[in-house]
């Protein structure tokens, strides 16, 4: 069978298999890591494996090889890309640089290892609110690429910041009025949201004159949240591929997706058939040029001082 196959190549080869929330259940059947960008990029810091297949989207993938220069780094599909990520590029970064010399650039972690490698810190959505807020005031700052969670960011803390005029097209869709539709459906449900999301700020401000108290989590945030919650029934508003870790991790609750057509079309490029011929085969070998690396990993390892 083709997953004890996959089982067999990883133990012969040292490798292991990151595979990120969104990706399908074949996949994350023969992972032995599963999570978010954080969680997959500490992983990917501290494995003693020889090979790093990465079930996930390219920019996750170079996030490792960034952080594993003398690994192997695989990933299964290169074509899987990311509308987020390729919504803004180093020169746009270095445009807005030029204009504001005492500026700090703080990189969404799904960005390119080019944009990394001109920004100051990378950050998550779990960690993004504790960063923004390290900054001196009084230093301009641009966060990119994702302008709903720029928004979220521009609410909690108040600070003025630049957004860039970046989404993903899968968060987009999820809207505040498909949320509150399914919150009429599921009176008794808990709202976990990802900041990512379309809703977001609308969200923030209109749900708790509902009397709601919606959860604004990053995709980890809502496996450990759910885990604990006396809760039976969670509204989930981001990709739908999370209600399978979810149900993993959490079973005997209802996790009801806020938008059923949240499906990233890149996340699915990835099948278990790829993962086996990405190990069998050792391709697709994902390369950052040493100098753009270099300057990446210093501002993912600041990152890391928030974790
Ligand atoms: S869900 Fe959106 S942000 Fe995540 S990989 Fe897909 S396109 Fe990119």
């Amino acid at each position: 069978m083709l997953k004890e196959e996959v089982l067999r190549l990883k133990r012969e080869k040292n490798a292991v298999i990151l595979a990120h929330n969104y990706q399908l259940p074949e996949v994350k059947d023969v992972a032995d890591f599963i999570g978010d960008s954080l969680n997959l990029s500490m992983e990917a810091a501290r494995t003693k494996a020889d090979i790093i297949v990465f079930a996930g989207v390219y920019f996750m993938a170079e996030t490792a090889a960034i952080l594993n220069p003398d690994k192997k780094v695989l990933i299964p599909d290169p074509g899987a890309g990311c509308s987020l990520a390729s919504s803004v590029s180093a020169a746009d970064v270095l445009e807005w640089r030029r204009r504001h010399p005492n500026g700090v650039v703080v990189a969404y972690i799904n960005t390119y290892a080019e944009v990394k490698a001109v920004s100051d810190y990378v950050c998550t959505s779990a960690n993004c609110l504790k960063i923004i807020e390290a900054i001196p005031s009084g230093r301009p700052v641009l966060f990119l690429p994702d302008k709903y969670l720029g928004l979220y960011i521009k609410a909690k803390t108040g600070r003025e910041i630049d957004i860039w005029d970046g989404e993903c097209h899968v968060h987009a869709k999820i809207t505040s009025p498909k949320i509150t539709a399914k919150i009429k459906l599921y009176r008794d449900a808990e709202v976990l949201i990802h900041p990512e999301c379309g809703c977001g700020t609308a969200c923030l401000l209109e749900l708790p004159k509902m009397g709601l108290s919606p959860k604004f989590l990053s995709t980890e945030g809502m496996v450990k949240y759910v885990k604990q919650s006396p809760a039976r029934r969670f509204i989930i508003a981001t990709e739908v591929g999370i209600i399978d870790r979810l149900e993993r991790e959490a079973p005997g609750k209802e996790y009801i997706p806020a938008a059923e057509d949240a499906i990233c079309e890149y996340m699915k490029l990835i099948t278990l058939d790829k993962v086996h011929r990405s190990l069998k085969e050792e391709i697709y070998r994902v390369v950052v040029p040493e100098d753009i690396a270099k300057k990446a990993r210093l501002a993912i390892e600041r990152m890391f001082e928030f974790a």
